[in-house]
């Protein structure tokens, strides 16, 4: 079993202690990490409060080149990355659609080069004969990225770069599920980053690192990606000395699709759209409403999908969809599918966890399913989606808008316009027309109501990882 250490002031660490990563596919551990604790996170803070002089004054053409850097490494070991991310999440090498490890890195390769080359230009807001005012965007400090288990490199990329990119330094806590790769690009980073500047402390969940990463008086931000209780938690705790805050949290999404559509052409995107990465994604489809006309054909096709889907170890090239991440959320994924059934819903297809080792769950579709039901109203965030019947599209928009998230929202339709003018109507950070889920490094993605605070990508997401200073020049 192959040992990964934390990287802390430009060094290699271990703790007292380390603990298990469990591969999903076959239930079994497969790397050692180390169970840092809050001294190791004491040092990491320090070490990045240590560098955040230098690093913050480097010039903007140096901060660019080494972000170009960063992702030149992420390249250069991308299989390597691959397949410790496929043993430590689950996700199929290329997966379902090219939705995988392969993708997840090339994402993260993607994004760094896009923020490298990001700039934040001084504002001149007046220039006449009495004043100058110029406005200026400014590092804030030390900022601390916290990940969760889905998509543990990208998300960590996702921090990450902006983060250096604007001049802060940072500690980044992986989830405790899956530090695998995030622990091993981190020790590639500090290969060419100076000293102090990116470190990293994997813990264990009941470490109190995460609690002390929200009240911690030596970071100036934390960047967050994961469930919104947690994000409700970290909010309290960063209260101490005002973190500015980007909370990337839950979502339940909702997908329309209006009458004009023909079920034939747009069940394999809703099926990738609802089922990549096993549902597994924050802006997964998670609730689909289809119009009563065309309800029964397009379940008949997603239904198809679903059994026709390749589920099995993700290190085997041809698997579409891999397991669910880890024992308990395969138990909440079945413990959804079990209420939908006892309150009537038809399992068009799967509604079982597979026999054997590993965490399988069989992709599922719920026909007669209805808001109310938890499979409805609850994050699944699982290998399941409920396909819910309306009539009337002013009811249905009321319907994807009562939930307190609000991450994502589609509307599928040939008529572009129409479309576009429901899609403004969904409450949500990001609404897509024929599509969903799908983002890119330059256009802001976030979540309103209960789905978070703030956005990350392109200059939206830089500007978060810094204050604005006001310089006022006067003429005379
Ligand atoms: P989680 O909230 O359980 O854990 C996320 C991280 O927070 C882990 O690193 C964990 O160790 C840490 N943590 C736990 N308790 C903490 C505390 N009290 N203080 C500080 N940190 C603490 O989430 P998860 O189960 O790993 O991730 C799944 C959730 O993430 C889903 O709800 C999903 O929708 C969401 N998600 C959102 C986005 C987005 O961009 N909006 C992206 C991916 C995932």
């Amino acid at each position: 079993m192959e040992n990964y250490s934390m990287t802390i002031a430009g060094r290699s660490v271990q703790a007292e202690r380390s603990f298990k990563v469990i591969n999903p596919a076959t239930g079994e551990a497969f790397a050692s990490v180390p169970a840092g604790t809050v001294a190791d996170l004491d040092a990491a803070v320090a070490a990045a409060r240590a560098a955040f002089p230098a690093w913050s004054r480097s010039s903007d053409a140096e901060r660019s080149s080494l972000v170009h850097a960063l992702a030149a490494l992420l390249e250069s070991n991308m299989s390597a990355l691959m397949a410790l991310l496929t043993q430590e999440t689950g996700k199929p090498l290329n997966g379902l659609n090219g939705v995988g490890a392969g993708m997840e890195v090339g994402g993260a390769i993607a994004w760094t080069h896009v923020t490298a080359d990001l700039s934040l230009p001084v504002e001149v807001i007046q220039d006449n004969e009495d004043a100058r005012i110029e406005v200026h965007r400014k590092p804030l400090g030390v900022v601390a990225s916290i990940t969760p288990w889905n998509w543990p490199l990208m998300i960590a990329i996702w921090h990450i770069m902006p983060a250096l990119r604007a001049g802060n330094t940072v500690v980044v806590k992986p989830s405790e599920l899956t530090p695998v790769a995030t622990l091993r690009f981190v020790e590639l980073a500090n290969t060419i980053l100076p000293a102090g500047v990116l470190n990293i402390v994997s813990a264990e969940r009941d470490a109190g690192v995460g609690e002390a990463i929200a009240r911690h008086p030596g970071i100036d931000k934390i960047v967050f990606t994961g469930s919104t209780p947690t994000g409700r938690r970290i909010m309290a705790n960063a209260a101490g000395n005002l973190k500015r805050l980007t909370l990337e949290l839950g979502g339940n999404d909702a997908g329309i699709v209006l009458p004009d559509v023909d079920p034939k052409q747009v069940a394999a995107k809703l099926f990738g759209a609802a089922f990549h990465n096993n549902g597994q994604t924050c802006a997964c489809l998670k609730r689909l409403y289809v119009h009563e006309s065309i309800y029964e054909d397009l379940c008949r096709e997603l239904a198809e999908l679903a059994r026709a889907a390749v589920v099995g170890n993700g290190m085997q090239p041809e698997t579409q969809l891999g397991p669910v991440q880890n024992r308990k959320q395969q138990e909440y994924v079945a413990a959804l599918a079990d209420d939908a059934r006892a309150q009537g819903a038809r399992v068009l297809a799967g509604g079982r966890a597979r026999e054997g080792k590993g965490y399988f769950y069989e992709p599922t579709v719920l026909a007669d399913v209805a808001d109310g039901m938890r499979v409805v109203d609850e994050e699944q965030f699982g290998p399941l989606l409920p396909v819910i019947k309306y009539a009337n599209i002013d009811e249905v928009i009321a319907r994807a808008n009562d939930n307190p998230n609000g991450l994502g929202g589609s509307i599928w339709s040939n008529d572009l316009a129409a479309a576009s003018k429901l899609a403004l109507r969904l409450e949500c950070g990001t609404a897509w027309i024929n599509e969903h889920g799908a983002i890119q490094p330059n256009a802001p993605f976030g979540g309103v109501k209960q789905s978070g605070i703030g956005v990350e990508f392109g200059r939206y997401g830089l500007e978060e990882y810094t204050s604005i200073q006001t310089l006022k020049i006067m003429k005379h």
